[in-house]
């Protein structure tokens, strides 16, 4: 039977302390024991349903992971303050001095940043493959390789990997395929598909109100617990812990996902089709046109879509950064980095979120500065606003 991630968030009940329809708030930083003999055991990891220190978990904490898990189809998941703090603490985890990760070349700026510049300090080498391409990814497997690193659908040139193709490599090679699935959350389910680790900036669709950053990891309980760990644990020492505040309110949040997805993934269909149809040079993954159209919907959870992601091609950066700047003025949108927004959002990413990427490597992976990344909104009237977008390239000659 089909995988249905919106059905295992709703069939999740939790109720407050008073019989509130939301779960309550965990305040507290620390927690009070009966007896002493239980914090011990608490803090070995032995007692199960006790709380020691929030950094470790918390309740708040806790009801989210355990939506978020349901959603991937994972045993159990842990929050994180970010994406980023989500991302490095999985790659800690599991490479260390003299391993070796195999990472996507297109990848959200800060994680190709992080193992490029940073990891390297630790001893942990990252070779940058065509994800696209599974015998390039075979071919730079090493007997160090510990992980494969991609993105289901890839920021910002939107290529789609191939999960089953990489998870029989990971497992043939025995390595961890790990997932960032922030493009395509309720799409595509990538643990269903034989991934290992997969990890969401809830700063973008998840949360969709811009408000929060944060992040997370859904696993096996193994790996969350070796996470959690007091002695090695990456998210226990390394720190990115999510505040319950916050978590009750991204929880609240992910209740209108599946309606909120549709709604971008609506939109994002329909402005593509007619971009491309006016001429531009158009990505988008629900496109014929686009070169894993048919990977995508063979992996889809087909009721969410293709997802809000587009991009277009305007030719040179000048002309991007007028049109992006008019189409902000007749509120079309707002010129800013991020996604998942209920508002269209906009920006150029060889000049923002993928600048960490050197030119003459944007260049080869065709990442051309007159891109325009979209995250579309969840527009009511989209006819309306293809129409005043479509005015605004007529007007600087991007379209005739
Ligand atoms: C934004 C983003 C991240 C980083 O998440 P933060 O919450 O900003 O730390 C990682 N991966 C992808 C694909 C993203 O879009």
């Amino acid at each position: 039977m089909a995988f249905k991630p919106a059905n295992n968030i709703q069939d999740l009940q939790y109720f407050g302390e008073f019989g509130g329809v939301n779960p309550s708030i965990s305040d507290s930083s620390t927690y009070t024991f009966l007896s002493a003999k239980t914090m011990f055991d608490t803090f070995e990891g032995n007692a199960d349903g006790c709380y020691l220190y929030s950094r470790h978990s918390s309740p708040s904490n806790l009801y989210l992971g355990e939506a978020l898990a349901a959603m991937e189809g994972t045993e159990t998941a842990n929050v994180t303050a970010s994406g980023m703090g989500a991302i490095t603490a999985v790659i800690m985890q599991l490479c260390g001095n003299g391993d070796h990760v195999i990472s996507s070349r297109t990848i959200y700026g800060g994680t190709y940043a992080f193992l490029k510049n940073f990891t390297p300090r630790m001893g942990i080498d990252t070779t940058f493959v065509d994800i696209t391409n599974l015998d390039a990814v075979e071919a730079s497997i090493t007997e160090n390789t510990k992980m494969i690193f991609c993105e289901t659908v890839s920021n910002p040139l939107l290529e789609v990997a191939d999960l089953k193709g990489l998870a029989a490599l990971a497992k043939k090679y025995h390595i961890k395929l790990v997932v960032d699935n922030t493009f395509s959350p309720l799409s595509i389910s990538p643990i269903q598909l034989g991934a290992d680790v997969v990890i969401h900036s809830l700063t973008k669709f998840i949360n969709g109100s811009s408000d929060t950053v944060g992040g997370v990891i859904c696993g096996t309980q193994e790996f969350i617990d070796n996470l959690r760990n007091v002695n090695d644990g990456a998210c226990m020492l390394l720190g990115s812990t999510m505040d319950s505040l916050r978590a009750s309110s991204i929880l609240k949040n992910l209740r209108t996902l599946h309606i909120r997805m549709q709604q971008h993934s609506k939109n994002g269909l329909f402005l593509a089709q007619k971009f491309e149809a006016d001429g531009l040079k158009t990505v988008y993954p629900g496109l014929e046109s686009h070169p894993s159209h048919q990977l995508f919907k063979a992996m889809m959870n087909e009721q969410y879509g293709y997802g809000g992601m587009l991009t277009i091609d305007v030719g040179n950066l000048a002309k991007a950064n007028e049109l992006m700047e008019l189409m902000q003025k007749r509120n079309l949108g707002y010129l800013a980095v991020s996604l998942g927004f209920y508002k269209t959002l906009f920006s150029a990413p060889g000049s923002s979120t993928s600048s960490e990427i050197p030119e003459d490597e944007q260049k080869e992976m065709g990442l051309s500065d007159g891109l325009i990344r979209f995250s579309i909104g969840l527009d009511a009237d989209i006819q309306r606003t293809y129409e005043m977008m479509k005015a605004c390239m007529v007007e600087l000659d991007v379209l005739s």
